[in-house]
């Protein structure tokens, strides 16, 4: 695979797998915030519907109150306190509403409790308000201990919808978990210890002995109260001193048990014997319930705890998300650029530095080697590639150089330098390669052979150097006056050999009679020697069939010359005699 394809399928293989575990680390935060948040809100439920129940629990003492009162519909003050009561617990039931409205609880188990519980507590009401309207003596201890049982009904309602919201609490915010089961118990407490209260209502209303079914009940009720009180003592133990929970407990334990506790032993002790007290039922209520509201004071607390780890929480979540987010998309740009560096400074220049070498290679030395963008291996690299192809360029001309070279020798080599035509050698050099091919076409060739007559003489006349001018002459005016295609060459000393293709005995004959006339009637001018003039003789001969070289014609035609020198020089003899 190529690089570049290489890298991104890195990149991308790199980029989904940051991007799905920056997501799903970034879900799982989001989730968290979420739950702390949502924990935060169901503790809020919480506290609406304890505040409901405490209202409504609240409500009783009034209520109690009025049904005790001699005054047939109450006297203006009792009724005034009962209304508030009733005010008060109407507007945390409407906030209790609300707060479920807000959450999504309105159609659940939840809502069905607080409608039941609202049914009662208006049934309760107009209970409590026709007894009250009656004479004291007309009012039933039945009637008074019904409408008493439909106010407790009330919390009985509350009770599955409080477990739910406290179940979606704790889920919610398992942290808080201790503070909220501890204000639970509180609320419970307060519940109870309220209903005790109420047991003496009918006594104090009717002035007479508590009946056995009340005793009982106290009694309960009391045994009830005493393992609320070590139950909240457990879970509040561990809260370190000078603690708000630890005070609201001490205050708690100091202001009911303390106090309100022993004043309903002293009236339970009274209540066993002739049933004269020396208070009424408000009385009671007046003395009895505020020592009941250290007890919502330690609920209060607890909530209040549980609701600050909920926020700290929450907040902890929320700014753990931030930073996981934020964390992650520096990650994913960390990786980008690292992906972008990469790419810039690696892979790309290396995908370039390799063309450019492999162009070098191949003989492409006209490629500009770039200038170097940074001062990295990279740049050492195209400097190397740059003295590699200088290397090139110097070894490619030095190449064409010898290349050169050799050619001029081969040139030298084949010419004679005196008359410039070609040596013996050239001539067999040009003659083997027209030779095969005549022949295979069956084309005529013919060679004539020819010598300076007495050139011995001209040397030694007019000195080497008139000689040598004589040669070039010589062979100059057998390249003038040769055909085209025709091969001159100098065959050594003052001899000279004619390669004549398409060219048959007789007309070889021919023009090596047009040459002989041509060097006789050429007027040299060499030095002292002035208008010199020089003959010479020429043999001819015709290549044969049977011939496969040209040695046997050369040798045929070098027969002829020597009898045209023997026969008197300046002359033409051919093969044959022709
Ligand atoms: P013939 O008519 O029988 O050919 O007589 P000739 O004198 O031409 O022949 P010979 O063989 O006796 O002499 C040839 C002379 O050519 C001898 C030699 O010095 C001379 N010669 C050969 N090559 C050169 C050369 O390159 N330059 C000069 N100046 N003389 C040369
Ligand atoms: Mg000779
Ligand atoms: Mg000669």
């Amino acid at each position: 695979m190529r690089l570049h394809r290489l890298f991104w399928l890195v990149c991308l293989l790199l980029a989904v797998t940051v991007l799905v575990l920056s997501a799903h680390i970034v879900a799982l935060e989001w989730e968290r915030a979420d739950r702390a948040t949502r924990g935060l809100e169901a503790i809020e439920r919480l506290r609406h519907m304890l505040v409901a129940a405490e209202m409504a629990s609240r409500e009783r003492g009034p209520s109690n109150g009025l049904m005790g009162d001699i005054t047939p519909g109450g006297d203006a003050v009792r009724l005034a306190r009962l209304d508030e009561a009733r005010a008060r617990t109407d507007a945390a039931f409407s906030t209790l509403q609300q707060a479920l409205d807000a959450s999504g609880h309105r159609r659940d188990d939840v809502s069905a409790a607080v409608r039941e519980a609202a049914r009662d507590l208006s049934a309760g009401r107009g209970e409590i308000s026709r007894i009250a309207l009656q004479p004291r003596s007309e009012r039933r201890a039945d009637d008074i201990k019904a409408a008493i049982g439909r106010m407790f009904q009330v919390i009985e309602d509350l009770s599955p919808g409080l477990m739910h919201l406290m179940n979606e609490a704790q889920a919610a915010y398992p942290r808080a978990s201790d503070a909220l089961s501890g204000a639970r118990l509180a609320a419970e407490l307060r519940e109870q210890a309220g209903r005790l209260g109420s047991q003496f209502t009918v006594a104090l209303t009717a002035r007479q002995p508590l009946r056995d079914s009340e005793r009982t009940e106290i009694e309960r009720l009391r045994g009830r109260v005493e393992q609320l009180r070590q139950l909240l003592v457990q879970r509040t133990a561990a809260a370190p001193e000078r603690t708000a929970v630890h005070g609201a407990t001490q205050r708690m334990l100091v202001r009911y048990f303390g106090s309100a506790m022993p004043f309903v032993e002293a009236l339970t002790v009274r209540g066993r014997s002739d049933g004269e007290y020396d208070i009424d039922a408000a009385g009671f209520a007046a003395r009895y319930v505020p020592d009941m509201d250290a007890i919502i004071e330690l609920r209060d607390v607890l909530l209040e705890q549980a609701l600050t780890e909920a926020r700290v929480g929450a907040a902890e979540a929320r700014t753990a998300l931030v930073w996981i987010s934020g964390g992650g998309l520096a990650a994913l740009g960390l990786l980008g650029l690292t992906l972008w560096v990469v790419h810039h400074r690696v892979v790309r220049p290396l995908e370039e530095t390799t063309e450019l070498i492999v162009a070098i290679a191949c003989g492409d030395l006209e490629r500009t080697v770039p200038v170097p963008r940074h001062r990295d291996e990279v740049a050492d690299v195209l400097k190397a590639i740059g003295v590699l192809r200088e290397n090139s360029v110097a070894r490619r001309a030095l190449e064409d150089e010898r290349q050169r070279l050799v050619e001029q020798l081969r040139d030298q080599s084949n010419t004679d330098f005196l008359t410039g035509l070609p040596n013996r050698r050239g001539f067999f050099t040009l003659a083997e390669r027209h030779l095969p091919n005549l022949q295979r076409h069956g084309y005529p060739v013919a060679i004539a052979l020819f010598d300076i007559d007495h050139f011995k003489q001209v040397n030694d006349s007019w000195g080497h150097a008139v000689g040598d001018v004589v040669l070039g002459e010589v062979a100059r005016c057998c390249q003038q006056h040769s055909r085209r295609g025709d091969v001159i060459a100098r065959y050594g000393g003052e001899e000279f050999i004619l390669l004549m293709p398409h060219c048959d005995l007789a007309s070889a004959t021919a023009q090596a009679e047009r040459l002989r006339v041509a060097i006789e009637s050429t007027v040299m001018q060499a030095g002292d020697a002035g208008g010199l003039k020089v003959t010479a003789s020429f043999g001819v001969a015709e290549c044969l069939l049977e011939d496969d070289t040209l040695d046997p014609v050369i040798a045929r035609a070098d027969a002829c010359l020597y009898r045209a020198k023997r026969e008197g020089r300046n002359r033409v003899v051919a093969q044959d005699g022709a």
